[in-house]
């Protein structure tokens, strides 16, 4: 038997070991940096002409590495070895599909602080955040196997005289793996092994911002014995390529986590069948949120403020569950807002790869300049109240920023900033900041704070998130413990690290014998 799914431990960095360990995977990392990665398509690694340099946001001089970029020849190509890979994957008994993942994790495992180091360089993670994500990685590797293992046990039917009934959960084909640059780790390569684990064979255009990583997590599976063909590594533009590749006849699937612009392109494309296309594509979309913490006038307003910080401005609020609207009951809007405010002031902005840095870089110059918009758009619709500025010109560093006074339907109370900018919006009572905390046209994650359990009860019916959390932070959702995903336009309604996901990425066969 198979020990039962546990949630991967977080490294504690107040023990003094554990600090020289990383620093000497950082160290590590650092010599290896500036490398060049290829392609892989089936069994070959393939080095193109155009080439994407991937860059330390928290030293863009420094190169991180130089990844081959895929046009839609070569996507093709990637599409045809998957295809042709699948042929033999599906026929691989689950369990034994699921002993690659075992494997995986463990050789995670044992060079996890190295593979956060990658996230510190590459992604601009603080150590803590980039050793969650690696946690998170492995947890999906361990979950999703055993995931699938329960899935390939006899499906329980309703019996019949004279008849002998099968239901069994088959693999889909070709998927399309699409995943996000700010948990370049966990999300890839779960997205990615929820798809391989079930029986599908992929081709996964990891990122640009992050490409590394993935392209060392394509090392990692090929060490973990993954057959060729199962996943194919294509580094490339989405403008490029993106379209292709969704659109593709032999694509049966596309799994996706972004931004909604391109999530809702997405979905608009597969939805098109094409020429020879035998089948309606099936998107899995995760695509982000406005997420909100309301405080309640009786709740115990250090855990708020503690909560509030921690959502806006992990990983400098580049997160879908990032709170970036803080509602707050009039009595005690002022007070939270002081609060926050003194926490804020203690955190510390700085180079991911430092040791006491909390919020680092945002990932490039493009998040950079939107995000800088953005706190224009705060200063016109409210009052800044800590940061507004930029960091070290050596990155990509903008302050944590907190804008108060700002209305329900401002743009910063409305649109995605994915930065740390926190909105603070006044409400006059609980019933009014469900109103507001429900009025965004996304539904990812939310908050209250409150000793109040009616009010809890009232939120725990009526605020609409795919995750929703009493008296504590928004983001951190763990594998198995808080399967993740949203309503509305925050994505397909799919739940990563639950029970439903691998669902999504199989359909089920009846067979009826006749006895
Ligand atoms: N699952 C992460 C959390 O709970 C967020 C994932 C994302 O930002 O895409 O914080």
């Amino acid at each position: 038997m198979r020990v039962p799914f546990r949630n991967e431990p977080f490294t504690d960095f107040s023990v003094t070991d554990h600090i020289q360990d990383f620093q000497e995977a950082l160290r590590k990392v650092e010599s290896e940096l500036g490398r060049e990665y290829m392609l892989k398509i089936g069994p070959d690694r393939i080095e193109t002409v155009t080439k994407r340099k991937s860059i330390n946001p928290s030293q863009v001089n420094q190169l991180v590495g130089v990844v081959s970029q895929a046009d839609t020849a070569l996507a093709h190509t990637a599409i045809l070895a998957a295809s042709a890979a699948f042929e033999h994957w599906k026929r691989v008994p689950p369990a034994a599909r699921a002993k690659v993942l075992y494997k995986a994790a463990a050789l995670l495992r044992r060079r996890k602080h190295e593979f956060s180091a990658w996230l510190v360089f590459e992604a601009g993670k603080s150590w803590v955040e980039a050793d969650a994500d690696t946690a998170e990685a492995i947890d999906f590797l361990e979950f999703y196997g055993r995931e699938m293992e329960r899935l390939a046990e006899p499906q329980p039917l309703v019996s019949i005289t004279g008849e002998d009934n099968e239901l069994v959960y088959i693999p889909l084909g070709v998927g399309i793996i699409i995943p996000p640059w700010n948990f370049p780790l966990a999300i890839m390569a779960g997205m990615t092994m929820a798809a391989v684990v079930a029986g599908n064979a992929v081709v996964l255009k990891p990122a640009s911002a992050t490409s590394v990583v993935a392209a060392k997590f394509v090392e990692l599976l090929d060490e973990a014995g993954l057959p060729d063909g199962v996943v194919n590594f294509l580094p490339g533009a989405g403008t490029e390529i993106g379209d292709f590749l969704v659109e593709h006849p032999l694509t049966r699937f596309v799994c996706f986590t972004g931004s909604r612009e391109i999530g809702l392109r997405i979905y608009e494309k597969a939805s098109l069948a094409q020429p020879d296309q035998k089948w309606l594509k099936r998107v899995i979309a995760e695509m982000g949120g406005k997420d909100t913490i309301i405080v309640d006038e009786d709740a115990d307003l250090d855990l708020a403020a503690d909560a509030i910080t921690a959502s806006a401005f992990g990983y400098a609020g580049q997160k879908c569950s990032a709170c970036s609207r803080a509602v707050v009951h009039e009595l005690v809007y002022d007070e939270v807002i002081e609060k926050v405010v003194e926490r804020t002031m203690k955190l510390r902005l700085g180079k991911a790869h430092e040791e006491h840095t909390d919020v680092g870089p945002v990932i490039d110059e493009r998040a950079y300049i939107s995000i800088l918009k953005y706190i224009e758009v705060g200063r016109g619709e409210g009052v800044i109240v800590h940061g507004g500025k930029t960091g070290d010109s050596s990155g990509y560093f903008i302050e944590p920023t907190i804008v108060k006074d700002v209305e329900p339907y401002a743009r910063v109370a409305q649109e995605e900033i994915f930065g740390p900018v926190l909105a603070f919006i006044k409400a006059a009572n609980f019933d009014a900041a469900l109103d507001i905390a429900n009025n965004t046209e996304y539904g990812l994650t939310g908050a209250v704070i409150s000793r109040n359990r009616l009010r809890l009860e009232q939120a725990r019916e009526q605020f609409h998130v795919g995750n929703l959390y009493f008296n504590r932070k928004c983001t951190g959702a763990l594998v198995g413990v808080h399967p993740f995903g949203g309503f509305n336009m925050s994505g397909t309604d799919s739940k990563a690290g639950g029970r439903d996901y691998l669902l999504l990425f199989t359909q089920a066969k009846v067979v009826s014998e006749r006895l």
